[in-house]
């Protein structure tokens, strides 16, 4: 059960602490407190885990400082959607939103190689207005031998060259918990110039130790990857790790599952469940085609795999995409089959421009329907 309290309650006011005390006086229930700060109010929740079956919503709601009573039936109990649950399905960092309402594309270098190519790609990215991008440090690979990305080195001119070009927000894959300290340590001494979105690779969707880590992060928002090979409840359950650690701020990002290498992309696109992310729970959802797909083949339509996919989670309500670019793709240390090439760009903001306006049409035509259903009946 979670008690919503009002908008900027005293917790050195003697209503809280007769709530707190009243709450304390329960048997086999444990309360925890977490803190929504936002720049107009701060809304603090009381968790209650235990034997709440029995308590009456009418009797919660009576209490001092409760405004709101939800209770949670299902799974994911803080990132869940519960029923008569109005908590927001958004969250904002460093000025962009993230929601459920509305679309963030984060196209960027798979791997940072060097600061020519970062600046190439930050430099397209301002011209069209796009504050956010992918840039990996730590790209954990298959093969031991292979590229295992630039970590801290780069990291000072990826933030100086993020400033320069107005890139708000970063998405770099963290594996380890010193990945995090070096990010705060390099943004502390270039000046705080953007923001950092960490993002936990599919290989460790279910790496328990860094989800907690992660979760008591106070400063950067998550993107966390669906596991390739678990069920999806799996992978929600490890995104309620960072919430139950106090980190809400998540996205949640579909990129395939796998399957056997080259049956025909590299991992089978999950696009259909962006629908369902959204429906259980209230995290913004992220499509990555590129890993999903791994190839550049085109359809006889003439449209790349890549495009396809991207428009069909774009379509199904997709909140953010992590789609990866190069500027020669050719010279690019990781994932250069897949990169799609600087001057498609304009094309395929188009293109997702065109899915997203299909969604909204979509979204419309349903709100239609239910009203002539209503007045019908
Ligand atoms: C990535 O986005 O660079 C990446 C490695 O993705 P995934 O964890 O989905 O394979
Ligand atoms: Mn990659």
């Amino acid at each position: 059960m979670i008690l919503i309290l009002q908008a900027d309650t005293d917790k050195n006011g003697d209503d809280f602490r007769q709530l707190m005390d009243h709450l304390s006086s329960m048997k086999n229930i444990k309360s925890r407190l977490h803190d929504e700060v936002g720049t107009r109010q701060t809304l603090t929740e009381v968790y209650l885990v235990g034997d709440t079956a029995t308590l009456v919503i009418e009797d919660m709601e009576n209490l001092p400082c409760v405004e709101r009573v939800v209770r949670v039936s299902e799974e994911y109990r803080v990132l869940g959607r519960h029923h008569d649950d109005n908590r927001p399905t958004h969250f904002e960092y460093n000025g962009v939103r993230f929601g459920q309402d509305n679309l963030n594309v984060f196209a960027g270098l798979c791997a940072v190689d060097n600061p020519r190519h970062v600046e190439l790609m930050m430099k397209a990215l301002q011209e069209r207005g796009l504050p956010c991008t992918r840039m990996g440090a730590y790209k954990p690979r298959t093969n031991p031998y292979s590229f295992q990305g630039h970590g801290k080195s780069c990291l000072p001119y990826v933030f100086e060259l993020a400033g320069k070009y107005d890139i708000k927000v970063i998405a770099m894959e963290v594996t380890h918990d010193s990945h995090v300290r070096e990010i705060h340590e390099a943004l502390e001494e270039t000046g705080h110039p953007t923001g950092v979105m960490l993002q936990i690779g599919t290989r460790n969707t279910q790496n328990f130790e860094l989800l907690k880590v992660i979760g008591r992060e106070p400063e950067f928002p998550v993107l966390l990857k669906r596991g390739f090979g678990i069920t999806l409840e799996e992978s929600l359950n490890a995104a309620e790790y960072l919430a139950s650690e106090g980190n809400r701020r998540v996205v949640f990002g579909l990129r395939g599952m796998k399957t056997n290498m080259g049956d025909p992309h590299r991992n089978f696109v999950d696009f259909s469940h962006v629908p369902v992310v959204k429906r259980l729970t209230r995290m913004p959802v992220c499509i990555d085609p590129s890993h999903s797909v791994g190839t550049r083949d085109v359809a006889p339509s003439g449209i790349l795999d890549v495009f396809h996919v991207t428009a069909q989670g774009v379509i199904a309500g997709a909140n953010m995409i992590l789609v990866d670019f190069h500027p020669h793709p050719a010279k690019a240390l990781v994932d250069c089959p897949q990169a799609l090439h600087m001057d498609e760009l304009d094309y395929f903001l188009e293109d997702v421009r065109i899915a997203r306006e299909a969604y909204e049409q979509r979204v419309a035509l349903a709100a239609e329907h239910r009203k002539q259903q209503a007045s019908a009946a």
